[in-house]
């Protein structure tokens, strides 16, 4: 029996085309491939004449299924793993089974190919010299905005996954934060409709809210420019705060420091009240 070994695939984030010779031999020689959703990986299967052994591994059955595949590994299996799209492990249960074959000291081979990260990042033509991949943003309001402040300094373009019916929502979430900054929204990379729409925060929000988007989705956020440093959300509650016991309403409070940081009213508002 060869020696069991979890082979990690990356596969078309679109274009079955991208699909690499390794990648398309791993998985002809692999005793069972774990995919996150069978019946998507069918097809790649069957353009390739392929009919390796298929069973489900997603997110819902990655703790009981885990173990069974890593004690399979242990006693000779070679496993190849692949998601629904792109590189398992990117925001794909993946990265348990990776973990849990390293931790068992079984070997991980990795099959490099596409990403939607990377595809995105270059496609945007926003700086690539440093980038922070944050996955999907939090939903909630507060907790999304928090995440936002605390990477509004990072000299690093910023990517994130979103889902299209969101998008519009939380480019309008990034432009309370950072409205000026340069921006991408990359849709359906290496498809038919692959589009790639580049603005300022603030207008890329506009302009994507009168659209009914479809397919799939990442945006980019481009790194501060050094010549309007990013807003201190503190210091904005702050002044805020210390007009108001001074005697301010609480808007011409928010009207005065709008003036003062060129901030927008609506803006100064939402971070004043910690939203
Ligand atoms: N493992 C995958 C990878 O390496 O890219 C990502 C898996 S994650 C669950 C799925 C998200 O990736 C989608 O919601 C979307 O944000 C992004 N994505 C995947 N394929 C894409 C494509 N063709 N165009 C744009 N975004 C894509």
């Amino acid at each position: 029996m060869t020696e069991g070994r979890l082979i990690v695939c990356a596969t078309p984030i679109g274009n079955l085309g991208d699909v690499t010779q390794r990648v398309l031999d791993a998985l002809s020689s692999a005793d069972t491939i774990a995919a996150e959703d069978t019946r998507v990986s069918r097809k790649l299967l069957a353009r390739f004449d392929i009919h390796t052994r298929l069973e489900a591994y997603h997110e819902h059955n990655t703790a009981q299924r885990t173990p069974v595949l890593v004690d399979r590994i242990a006693s000779g299996e070679r496993i190849a793993l692949v998601s629904d799209a792109g590189t398992p492990g990117i925001s794909d249960p993946g990265e348990f089974l990776v973990s849990a074959c390293l931790d068992a000291g079984l070997a991980v081979e990795v099959l490099p190919g596409p990403s939607a990260i990377i595809t995105a990042l270059v496609a945007s033509g926003l700086p690539t010299h440093a980038f922070y991949f944050g996955g999907f943003l939090p939903r909630k309001a507060g907790e999304r905005t928090r995440v936002l402040e605390s990477l509004a300094t990072l000299d690093a373009t910023l990517i994130f996954y979103e889902s299209p019916k969101r998008t519009a929502a939380t480019l309008a979430a990034i432009a309370q934060v950072l409205p000026e900054r340069q921006a991408a929204m990359a849709r359906e990379l290496t498809k038919l409709y692959e589009e790639i729409v580049r603005d300022e925060v603030s207008s890329l929000a506009a302009r994507l809210a009168a659209r009914e988007l479809k397919g799939e989705v990442v945006l980019l956020i481009g790194p501060p420019t050094g010549e309007k440093p990013a807003p201190d959300p503190g210091e904005i509650r702050a002044r805020v705060a210390e007009l108001v016991d001074a005697g301010s309403s609480r808007s011409s409070a928010v009207k005065q420091v709008a003036g003062e940081t060129g901030l927008g009213r609506n803006t100064v508002y939402d971070i004043a009240h910690g939203g």
